[in-house]
């Protein structure tokens, strides 16, 4: 006998065909392309999160990442969540109530890094830089001796900018005053020269839809021995239980326990982008990420446009193009996207409206990519000029 039932309603019923997105260019500030390879690994038929297969590959993804981040850190995995979830389990994890955090905002994830922060109840000081610059060594030695912090965060890609923070000796000062390095490489590993253990670093994370040319979803995170004996030492259980270390580490360590059903696929295409990184070598993946960086700004330097950051702190993935005066830029990636299909990003913060950003990382760091940018850029841009009736009247 049925029993009571409703009416199904269908007012939020769609009909709808089945998915069709265009091939877009991404060379915008992420996500970056997939490389095609990793587009099938993800379409493979799941596995088991506890199959022996699985185990296997994720003891794979492990040592890869090792590799792309030069660390020999015990405790490096990808968290299931995006860049700004392995952020926020470094932060997690490190930060207990009253800790001094000192950031070091030269950017828009900085400032990430900074409300995080406070949200774990963090004492916050920060250090702040125009955005455009970076960090000199004297700058950060005055910070810490200053603040006293037991953790110091900063970008060592700032994705917001362009800029590249040197890295060599910061470490070294932490040590010194007995504080932990946390780095954000989200848009430089597998695309920038990046050595975890060399330069100190105590707790990284990234992502895995820029250098690694995988479709976002994961974040590498890494945590060397000095970060573990502070969790090891805290007082209270970890207040996100989601990103806890102790207690992935018993999933991803050789326990095996489960915590969260592991994005199994998303994994599968991790394994695959880190293969081929591997396959290519991380110095010819870090100089084939230079070169063609160096190409595009060349090329953009001979159409007349001005880059925003200095040479010698240029990120290789990301560059900040100024929008001529007189010129929509709005306008101009709109006209990109819907024309041409290519996507390039606008300013962030500080630089809203001020900025293009265009981005060549991964998959999409290829020669062929930047000229076909450039191409546009000489032919369409000079329709955008608003104020200049001469190159308009030209093209028209
Ligand atoms: C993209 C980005 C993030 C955030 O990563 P999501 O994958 O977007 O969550 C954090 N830091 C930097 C420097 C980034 O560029």
């Amino acid at each position: 006998m049925a029993s009571t039932s409703y009416p199904v309603s269908d007012r939020h019923r769609l009909s709808l065909g089945p998915i069709a997105t265009p091939d877009r260019l991404l060379l915008g500030p992420g996500p970056s392309n997939a490389h095609p390879t990793v587009l099938q690994a993800l379409s493979r038929t799941p596995i088991g999160h506890l199959d022996p297969l699985y185990v296997a590959l994720m003891g794979e993804v492990q040592e890869l990442l090792r590799y792309v981040w030069q660390t020999d850190n015990r405790l490096t995995l990808p968290m299931s969540g995006t860049g700004s979830a392995a952020m926020e389990a470094t932060i997690a994890n490190m930060v207990e109530p009253g800790d001094t955090v000192l950031v070091a905002v030269k950017g828009y994830f900085g400032l990430r890094l900074q409300d995080m922060a406070g949200r774990y109840r963090a004492d916050v000081r920060t250090l702040e830089k125009p955005w455009g610059e970076a960090f000199s060594l004297e700058e950060i030695e005055a910070g810490l001796k200053q603040h006293r912090p037991k953790i110091l965060a900063i970008v060592h890609a700032e994705t917001s900018t362009g800029v590249c923070q040197p890295m060599e000796g910061i470490g070294d000062l932490c040590r010194q005053y007995d504080c932990l390095l946390l780095l954000d490489t989200v848009t430089s590993l597998g695309a920038v020269p990046l050595y975890l253990d060399d330069w100190k670093v105590d707790l990284a994370y990234s992502c895995s839809q820029k250098g690694l040319s995988c479709p976002p979803g994961l974040g590498p995170f890494s945590m060397g021995l000095r970060a573990e004996e502070k969790l090891n030492a805290r007082s209270g259980k970890v207040p996100n239980w989601y990103l806890d270390v102790s207690l992935l580490n018993q999933y991803w360590g050789s326990d095996r326990v489960y915590h969260h059903t592991a994005p199994v696929n998303m994994n599968f295409g991790m394994r695959e982008a880190l293969r081929l990184i591997a396959e290519e070598g991380l110095e010819n993946v870090w100089a084939r990420h230079r070169r063609n960086a160096e190409r595009l700004w060349a090329g953009l330097e001979r159409l007349g446009l001005e880059l925003h950051v200095p040479a010698h702190l240029r990120l290789p993935t990301l560059t900040t193009v100024r929008i001529p005066e007189g010129v929509d830029g709005k306008a101009f990636t709109l006209h990109l996207l819907n024309q041409h299909g290519i996507e390039v990003g606008g300013g962030l913060g500080a630089l809203a409206g001020k900025v293009w950003r265009i981005g060549l990382m991964g998959y999409n760091s290829r020669e062929e990519n930047v000229d076909r940018l450039l191409n546009l850029l000489e032919q369409e841009l000079p329709a955008f000029r608003v104020t200049a009736p001469a190159a308009a009247a030209a093209v028209a």
